[in-house]
């Protein structure tokens, strides 16, 4: 096995590293708000977090994006990235799994 440098981020929640791509990563943007960015290239400060609902819900418990992105992030926040985060699971599967194709690490 030839070795390739991956780039290693640490999910907020179960503070485990993670190559970036198998993370969704959240950012709070220049205006101040916080959202779930599958690009990876947004501007601002940036949270990641496994692909899995189960790292959220733990996020949400554990307030790890207040530390994250170092601000006050209320409920109703994590409600709607909560129901954001469902909704682009399967579309970011699926995007991992292109890019697992043309990624040269
Ligand atoms: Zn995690």
């Amino acid at each position: 096995m030839r070795p390739r440098k991956i780039p290693q981020r640490k999910c907020v929640a179960c503070q485990r590293m993670m190559p970036k791509r198998e993370l969704i990563r959240i950012v709070r943007t220049p205006q101040g708000e916080i959202e779930i960015d599958l690009t990876g290239k947004k501007a601002g400060r940036g949270a990641y977090l496994c692909g899995q609902a189960s790292c959220f819900k733990l996020a949400k418990k554990t307030k790890a994006f207040e530390r994250a992105l170092k601000v006050p992030v209320e409920p109703a926040i994590y409600d709607r990235l909560e129901a954001e985060f469902i909704r682009v699971e399967d579309e970011f599967a699926a995007g991992k799994e292109r890019a697992d194709d043309d990624d040269d690490g």
